[in-house]
């Protein structure tokens, strides 16, 4: 998030950055398991600018837009009275000064999650017909 505009250019952490963290919203969804939870996702990825990403296990939708109160000269608006998710973002790990935007995985059209979908079902297969191997062989 935008420091607040009295730090000077040299010292603010966000002086090169044109507010990355302000342009997006992601939000954390349930790690698909099942056939629906897939096509849920691949729903949501069917639309414009939304996109979705795997992180440590975890699975957020991303929706590219940018916060209404960011000025046109990357600043926040309303420094002050900015949501608790803004306070509690830090310069240090932020995606410009830290290491980008954190994914392991990136889908941004359906083909990809059906690709996905159809890889973890197959291993999903893989491991149950394993499984009933060593039970058999016992
Ligand atoms: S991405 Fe980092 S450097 Fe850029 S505005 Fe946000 S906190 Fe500042
Ligand atoms: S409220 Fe301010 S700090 Fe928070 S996303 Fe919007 S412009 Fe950025």
């Amino acid at each position: 998030m935008k420091k607040k505009q009295t730090i000077s250019g040299t010292r603010n952490p966000c002086s090169k950055c044109d507010a990355m963290c302000c342009r997006y919203v992601a939000v954390q969804i349930d790690t698909p398991t099942t056939p629906t939870d897939f096509e849920d996702i691949r729903w949501y990825v069917s639309h414009r600018k939304v996109w979705v990403f795997m992180d440590d296990g975890d699975w957020y939708v991303c929706l590219d837009t940018p916060c209404k109160f960011l000025s046109r000269d990357h600043r926040c608006k309303i420094y002050e009275a900015r949501p608790r998710i803004c306070r509690k973002y830090t310069t240090r790990t932020c995606e410009f000064n830290g290491s980008g935007r954190p994914f392991d995985q990136k889908f941004t059209h359906p083909r990809q999650i059906q690709d996905y979908a159809d890889a973890y079902f197959r291993r999903r297969r893989a491991k149950v017909r394993a499984r009933y191997r060593r039970l058999r062989a016992r």
